[in-house]
């Protein structure tokens, strides 16, 4: 498969492929906090995402939930269909955490009363500041995609919060990004992985997710291979994520 590099971000490279609308999106080890002010790398980071964001995302649409995943390529590797990105970050929280609990007055990990969604005008040299309709709309998004975003962030949080309950991880918090496809349908996309949801251990409360790296607690490589086992497709033997999502149930 002919592989041409159309853009590289702080975590993952993106090719086009000679599939039509079909897009490789090849995760790496490098990392980035506060944006990009902070830069670090730590081993099997972009196969370990890779392959819990596969398997998330295989799991979700197994639920009802549109992505653009198509397939795992290889173990830091995945296909997935090409869209125009919407310029919104949708953040949805259960536990008060990061810039909500600065917001509002609260200590780290005070139950919120209800989900809480946010959403963030995407935009680097801004720092993806949290605006409201009224700032889209001036932006040029419609009300329709806006409200779409809002339940998908709602319905994402209700599947996965019960899944990663059953396997004994709190999700605090996660941010998911939102495309549309060349047939007008608006999906899923970006990854969901410890880099972009804040995960608990439920029993002990231990960070299982990038704030590790952001607060400088060490532990990186641990953290999110402890994810990647929790749901399953940890190989023990090499101590990496094994390629492909198992968990479709
Ligand atoms: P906070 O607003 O508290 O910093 O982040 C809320 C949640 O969204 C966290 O799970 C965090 O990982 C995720 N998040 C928000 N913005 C970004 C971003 O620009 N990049 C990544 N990787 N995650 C983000």
């Amino acid at each position: 498969m002919a592989e041409q590099l159309l853009y590289e971000g702080k975590a993952k490279k993106v090719f086009a492929t000679d599939e039509e609308g079909v897009l490789v999106h090849r995760y790496k080890d490098a990392a980035t906090a506060f944006n990009a002010q902070k830069r670090g790398s730590w081993k099997d980071k972009g196969r370990t995402n890779a392959t819990v964001s596969s398997t998330i995302f295989a799991y979700l649409e197994a639920h009802g939930v549109l992505t653009h995943f198509v397939e795992q390529v290889d173990e830091a590797a995945i296909k997935t269909r090409k869209l125009e990105m919407l310029p919104i970050e949708v953040v949805v929280r259960n536990i008060a955490a990061g810039s909500l609990a600065k917001r509002l007055g609260y200590e780290e990990g005070t139950k919120l009363k209800a989900p809480i969604v946010e959403l963030c005008y995407k935009d680097d040299d801004l720092g993806d500041p949290m605006v409201n309709w009224y700032h889209f709309r001036e932006l040029g998004v419609s009300d329709e995609d806006l409200e779409f975003c809002e339940e998908l962030g709602l319905k994402v949080n209700e599947i996965l919060t019960p899944f990663f309950d059953e396997r004994g991880v709190t999700l605090v918090d996660f941010k998911i990004e939102v495309g549309r496809d060349d047939d007008g349908r608006l999906m899923l996309a970006d990854e969901i992985s410890p880099d972009t949801c804040r995960f608990w251990d439920k029993e002990t409360g231990e960070k299982l997710d990038k704030d590790r790296f952001r607060r400088d607690m060490g532990g990186l490589v641990e953290a999110y291979t402890e994810v990647a086992r929790r749901l399953g497709i940890m190989n023990e033997m090499e101590n990496v994520a094994t390629k492909g999502p198992k968990l479709v149930q």
